[in-house]
């Protein structure tokens, strides 16, 4: 479960980030947040509804992530009487609340072809989606579209070079934390997730390896070596998951079954027993949240600073303008104010003095 902190800070990263976004500023993407790499199909989206605990993400065996997807959680209190709602928003459809999840994929899917067109496109324009309830942490990641080698369809033919570039574009800021997914079934020394984040986070500091498919392995062979970093050392460590296989997603089993079966698989594995930490989607959760908290604290304070620095600079201009509230500098300036006012409270928050600060 989460640390109470933890759900407290983390909303304002996400309001902090929807004020970027607005003042179309590059540091939306600096601030913490999670991305998935790996190779198609290696499970991404999967992991991904697993974390979130919904169905609403387009999986499956071809390309079906065409755009980068920024998803962000936003734990609601429960209600008293346990009729507790969940829905979805996405920034290109304000105010329309999606309780139906269904819906919500259909949307990506509809949102995808809108710029990506139907044969098999990809684009690195965002889609920006929002999503209420009191069984998520609070934390923001991004679905990104998985790396290919041979462009199909409507793909041009430095598809591989796009999309790495693509998502080198998120991963390199070093406040994003990166879950680099390699299918169990595959060899992980060539694993295109854990090369990729190795080249943005050298250090690895910020990349958990997650190894999925762990229920389709060949016979008589198992991850521990994976598990264990004895394959490729990963500093933070890796996590195994099972997810649904694609028989799963057509006969429409739920997400719920799909942890408790998780769960049971975990269970009846001996080889498995002495790893309960490196196990399963609660410990990734578990051990993503740790390791937001831990970096919110060591980022905050150069924040502040480059906000602050900002907010001097729009000052300035917006003294030249004289009386025009309107105009966008001014508007600028009073975003930029809310922020620096976010980042106070955030700060004396993470130094424990204002536990109780009410984030609305
Ligand atoms: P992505 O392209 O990396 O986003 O991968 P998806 O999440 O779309 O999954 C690709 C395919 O692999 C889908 O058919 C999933 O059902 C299947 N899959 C993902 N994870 C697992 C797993 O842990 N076990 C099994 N058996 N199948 C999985
Ligand atoms: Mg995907």
């Amino acid at each position: 479960s989460v640390a109470p902190l933890g759900s407290s800070v983390i909303p304002i990263v996400n309001k902090l980030q929807d004020i970027f976004a607005k003042l179309s500023s590059q540091s939306t993407i600096e601030l913490p947040q999670v991305a998935v790499v790996g190779s198609q199909s290696s499970g991404k989206s999967s992991v991904l509804e697993a974390l979130v605990g919904r169905d609403f993400l387009p999986r499956g065996s071809d390309i079906c992530t065409r755009r980068p997807l920024v998803l962000q959680l936003l734990q609601t209190k429960r209600k008293p009487d346990g009729n507790d709602e969940e829905w979805g928003e996405f920034l290109h459809l304000p105010g329309k609340r999606f309780y139906n999840f269904n819906e919500i994929r259909k949307e990506i899917e509809a949102e995808t072809v809108r710029e990506a067109g139907l044969n098999k496109g990809v684009s690195d324009k965002q889609i920006r989606l929002k999503i209420f309830s009191p069984n998520v942490l609070d934390i923001t990641l991004v679905d990104l579209p998985g790396i290919t080698k041979v462009p199909v369809g409507d793909q041009p033919s430095d598809i591989e070079a796009r999309i790495r570039t693509m998502i080198m574009s998120y991963i390199k800021c070093p406040t994003c934390l990166i879950l680099a997914v390699t299918p169990a079934n595959a060899d992980l020394a060539n694993s295109d997730a854990l090369q990729i984040a190795g080249a943005a986070d050298p250090d690895g500091l910020r990349t958990i390896g997650v190894i999925t498919k762990l229920d389709i392995m060949d016979r008589g062979t198992d991850a521990r070596k994976f598990l264990l970093g004895k394959v490729v050392p990963l500093k933070l460590g890796y996590v195994g998951v099972v997810n649904r296989s694609q028989e799963d997603i057509m006969l429409d089993r739920s997400i719920k079954d799909a942890l408790i079966a998780e769960e049971k698989f975990f269970r009846n594995r001996p080889v498995y027993s002495d790893l309960p930490d490196r196990c399963g989607v609660p410990q990734l959760a578990k051990k993503l949240n740790q390791l937001l908290m831990q970096h919110i604290k060591a980022v905050l304070p150069g924040l502040k600073a480059r906000i602050n620095s900002s907010l001097v600079a729009v000052a300035k201009e917006h003294a030249s303008y004289g009386e025009v509230t309107e105009s966008k500098a001014g508007q600028g300036a009073l975003l930029l104010n809310i922020l620096s006012k976010y980042c106070e409270a955030y700060s004396s928050m993470i130094e424990g003095k204002n536990e109780e600060m009410s984030t609305s």
